[in-house]
């Protein structure tokens, strides 16, 4: 499979419809080589803020807001249409951007995220509304879902394509303006669903792209007053962060935030699909899923037997350049979050705790670490209770 050519493309904010430059630019790494990649304008507070006015006069003017569900279902459809035949193009920049490996973007990222953008089309007119009995006085009731007006989102770099989908799509289809703010890390391929929504038909200023600092563009907009709704999926902390700003305006809160994925394997088991679930699960995604096994308990009774048929597989993982054929782990996103995942390793051994397979980062530029299993972890030690994205597995005995 072909890398694209690394010359670094600079990339606009996109508030109202316009392409919008900042002044500052922020370099975009391809985590597999350390070059840079792109060059993205980088959002402030007060970026956030006109996005949100954006967004508050597009859905008072009306022509998002009060169409009918079935034309915004149309345009979502539509958005799915040119991502549909863009596909190869966005799995290319989701892989390099986050050095996922390309086979899997092309069969698992693009192919949700298409489908995922139809199923929120089709939900755009199957709302609910109950309706309550009459009661007292002749009068009754009923619940309608209407659109809130300008909702704020937040996405994190591990699906930065999916998870952008997953927080416009059904904003969108109710009827809201958006502000999506991508993680600084991988920008680049929300940018470009920003630019297909308008050419799928979406009008200006009901979808905002602004990339920049968390505290600083994410805060605003946790803060504002214009934003009902904020969404976030990324770090315990951010969420926290969200929940305080967003207090003083009481808005609408949904949060998605870390997780520490036990995967539990019974005397009973059959040990080699326990196997070959533990590798999937722990290391699809180059390991950096929200939900990876990255605690496996084994029955002790089948401890050496699970081991036997896991190890291996961990040894025989290829990593490497994320757009050859036959690599199953491609770097992790960041040579910061490399030196993180190393340091719980570290850490986690001085503790008492065994390397059983991995425990290194892979020398060169690229952000790769070893895929690792660990054992002997105490089950109170950090790296069997803190949230970290790594292709750790700590295997512990089960009493
Ligand atoms: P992160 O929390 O560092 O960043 C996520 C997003 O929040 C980024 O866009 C970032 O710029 C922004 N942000 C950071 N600080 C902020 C602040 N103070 N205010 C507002 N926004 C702020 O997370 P990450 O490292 O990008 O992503 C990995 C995390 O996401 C992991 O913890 C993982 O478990 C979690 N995750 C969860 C799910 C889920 O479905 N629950 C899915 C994917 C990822």
């Amino acid at each position: 499979m072909r890398r694209m050519a690394t010359t670094a493309t600079r990339h606009s904010l996109l508030i109202d419809g316009q392409d919008v430059e900042t002044g500052n630019w922020r370099a975009v790494h391809d985590p597999a080589t350390g070059e840079v990649l792109a060059e993205v304008a980088d959002g402030s507070a007060e970026d956030a803020r006109r996005a949100v006015e954006a967004g508050r006069a597009a859905f008072e003017r009306g022509d998002w807001s009060r169409i009918t569900p079935g034309e915004r279902a149309a345009v979502l459809d539509r958005l799915a249409d040119l991502l549909e035949e863009r596909a190869d193009e966005v799995a290319r920049v989701e892989s390099r951007n986050t050095g996922k490996p390309l086979k899997f973007s092309t069969a698992f990222d693009l192919p949700l995220t298409i489908d995922n953008l139809r199923y929120f089309a089709t939900a755009a007119r199957n709302l609910e509304g109950k309706a309550a009995a009459d009661y007292l006085g002749g009068y009754d009731s009923s619940i309608r879902r209407e659109p809130l007006g300008v909702t704020a989102a937040i996405s994190p770099w591990n699906y930065p394509l999916n998870m952008a989908a997953w927080k416009i799509g059904p904003a969108l289809a109710a009827g809201n303006s958006v502000v999506l703010k991508p993680s600084e890390l991988t920008p680049l391929t929300t940018l470009m669903l920003g630019r297909m929504a308008l050419e799928a038909g979406l009008p200006a200023g009901v979808l905002n792209v602004v990339p920049g600092p968390g505290p600083e563009v994410g805060g605003e907009l946790a803060r504002n007053t214009g934003v009902a709704l904020i969404s976030v999926t990324g770090s315990t902390r951010t969420g926290e962060a969200v929940m305080r700003e967003a207090a003083g305006t009481v808005k609408r809160l949904h949060l998605e935030l870390g997780g520490k994925a036990p995967f539990v394997v019974f005397d009973d088991a059959d040990l080699d699909a326990a196997a070959e679930g533990a590798i999937v699960g722990s290391f699809a995604n180059c390991g950096q899923d929200c939900t990876a096994a990255t605690r496996i308990y084994v029955h002790e009774s089948v401890r050496d037997a699970f081991l036997e048929r896991f190890l291996p597989r961990v040894e025989q993982l290829v990593v490497g350049d994320p757009f050859a054929d036959d690599t199953d782990l491609g770097p992790l996103v960041s040579p910061q979050q490399r030196d993180r995942v190393d340091g719980f390793v570290r850490r986690a051994l001085e503790a008492g705790a065994q390397v059983l397979a991995g425990g290194r980062p892979v020398g060169g530029p690229g952000a790769f670490y070893e895929p690792t299993g660990i054992g002997g972890a105490a089950p109170g030690s950090r790296i069997v209770q803190q949230e970290v994205f790594r292709p750790v597995v700590p295997v512990l005995r089960f009493p």
